[in-house]
């Protein structure tokens, strides 16, 4: 017998969790999940190796193993129409810090602007605070780098609500 009170979790866990990040330059989520084989290849052609299988088999970023370096090689890779044109943006990702960021505490960090070749972001000194992070999300290319070194993994990259912008 189906377990009505529990497949309505279910989809109610699907539709509130995070959208996973796949690759970049990929296309609209449904039209890669319903041409993507899953082969795999994208994963063992990424050099810095942050692409896994994720839930349902498909692969998807996880920037808590590293950086993105836009080397198109997972495009490259895959046999399928599932990417824009490489002229394009790679993506559109939006990033956040979170409370835990430990200069919230009085603790002196700045590790995450160090990794940011792009200068995205900025330290600001504020009255009676050690300075604090401010992200320049029109600078920041989505990268990533600044996620696995952070050592409270206050950062996050999210798939953008207002989509990939191709332009
Ligand atoms: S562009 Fe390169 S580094 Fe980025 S996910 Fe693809 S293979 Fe990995
Ligand atoms: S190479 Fe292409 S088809 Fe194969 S798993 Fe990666 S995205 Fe899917
Ligand atoms: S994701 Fe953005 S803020 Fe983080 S290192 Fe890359 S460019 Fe900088």
């Amino acid at each position: 017998m189906v377990d009505l009170g529990r497949r309505n979790f279910m989809r109610a866990k699907q539709v509130t969790s995070a959208a996973p990040v796949r690759l970049p330059w990929v296309v609209e989520e449904a039209v890669f999940t319903a041409g993507c084989s899953q082969c795999g290849d994208c994963i063992s052609a990424c050099e810095e190796n942050i692409i896994i299988k994720g839930d349902g088999g498909f692969p998807e970023v996880n920037f808590s193993l590293g950086e993105c370096t836009f080397c198109q090689q997972c495009v490259v890779a895959c046999e399928e129409p599932l990417f824009h044109s490489l002229e394009t943006t790679p993506w559109q990702l939006e990033i956040s810090i979170a409370a835990s960021c430990i200069t919230t505490k009085q603790v002196h960090c700045q590790i995450c602007q160090d990794s940011c070749e792009p200068e995205a972001i900025t330290f600001t000194y504020r009255h009676g605070s050690v300075p604090q992070p401010e992200i320049s999300k029109a600078d920041c290319t989505g990268c990533g780098a600044c996620v696995a070194v952070c050592p409270e993994s206050a950062i996050k990259l999210s798939t953008s609500s207002l989509g990939v912008n191709h332009e």
